[in-house]
């Protein structure tokens, strides 16, 4: 079997509502999507997708995964898309780094390979569990009321995983994070995620402040030096999302102790290849997990899904449902939709959701063997 087609697409994804982070520093309205589609000589047909959180969270560009895939497109056509560790290498060589660029490929390979077995990716990277996943809401920066606003809507549709974005003004902070103790439920999975947006002396201020309350907190400074700084000097449990990207950021965290969760989102990492490794080193590691779509519809969804569903039920915090914030579908109501706030892996072989082409537009690119 062999790679023959790469067809890719571009699709706008806005969000039902402005998305700040990080204090109003950051603002999305609308999601650059890349659709991929890898057909083989043998008729196999998998799809990937690649949408970076805007072009401002992190060092990923939705027009540089086109050009990254340009790039890679000769170097993998007529690989076996089944055999995923020679396309991941065969990528690495031809374009190193980039790993968002990445991603989308890797995911089409999974989903022929999956399909070609005749099982669901997650079974075929070694046994899927089917315990619903807890969709975690993300409640962009608000005030107190605001934030309790929003967490009351994702409430009234079964969500009990909440992930408020915090970051920026320390005496707000404070506030929101007390407010929404106090009125959480005792089944309730809450992260309190900065985004990078305090100074060392900004998040220790949070943190020692909060002590009584043991919550956890991601992302909360710039870079893991930041984090490793003052790690000695505060008692919070720390998730790190933003700058665990390479294999050896996740050995670093581990070895220095730097934090109790990895989050891992599928379009930073990779995609599911390398993803795969962060959550062996986790899992050695006595570290938990959230998994994550960095953006982007239900396909990026679902593929985020069978990475949780390797994790054993009692290392996954909580998955995303990124689907839900946009207001255009391209897979018509198909794959993995939030139930009761939970989603359900799905039992077809491969991804086991396809986007409708007919949403996606014209390839901007089809490259060829
Ligand atoms: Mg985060």
């Amino acid at each position: 079997m062999k790679i023959s087609r790469i067809s890719v697409y571009q699709v706008d994804l806005p969000l039902e509502y402005p998305y700040w982070l990080s204090g109003g520093r950051l603002k999305f309205e609308c999601l650059d999507a890349t659709l991929v589609k890898i057909e083989t000589d043998e008729g196999h047909v998998g799809w990937g997708e690649g949408t970076p959180w805007g072009h401002t969270y992190v060092p990923a560009h939705g027009p540089g995964i086109r050009a990254g895939i340009e790039t890679m497109a000769p170097f993998i056509m007529g690989l076996d898309p089944r055999r995923v560790l020679n396309v991941e290498r065969a990528m690495d060589l031809a374009l190193p780094g980039h790993l968002y660029a990445k991603s989308p490929i890797d995911m089409a390979c999974w989903d022929i390979a999956g399909q070609s077995a005749g099982v669901p990716i997650a079974d075929l990277m070694g046994g899927g569990s089917r315990t619903p996943k807890p969709i975690a809401s993300s409640v962009g920066a608000k005030t107190v009321e605001e934030t309790r606003e929003v967490m009351d809507r994702y409430r009234a549709r079964g969500y009990i995983a909440h992930s408020v974005k915090i970051g920026g003004d320390v005496q707000r902070d404070i506030a929101r994070i007390r407010d929404v103790e106090e009125h959480r439920s005792e089944n309730e999975i809450i992260l309190y995620d900065c985004n990078r947006g305090w100074t060392r002396w900004q998040a220790l201020q949070v943190m020692q402040a909060t002590t009584d309350l043991c919550v956890t907190f991601e992302q909360p400074c710039e870079t893991l030096d930041d984090i490793a700084a003052i790690r000695p000097l505060h008692s919070a449990a720390v998730s790190v999302d933003e700058t665990l990207v390479t294999l050896q950021d996740g050995a670093r965290i581990a070895r220095d102790g730097l934090a109790e969760v990895f989050g891992i989102k599928l379009n930073r990492v990779g995609g599911l290849t390398k993803a795969a490794r962060l959550r062996d080193i986790a899992l050695a590691h006595g570290i938990d997990i959230f998994v994550m779509a960095t953006g982007g519809s239900v396909v990026a969804d679902t593929e985020a899904l069978h990475l949780s569903a390797t994790i054993p039920d009692a290392n996954i915090r909580a998955v995303w449902a990124c689907q839900d914030m946009l207001t255009v579908d391209i897979a018509d109501g198909r794959g993995p939709r939030n139930i009761d706030g939970h989603l359900h892996l799905p039992e077809s072989p491969g991804l086991g959701v396809h986007p409708d082409e007919a949403a996606l537009g014209r390839p901007v690119a089809v490259y060829t063997a």
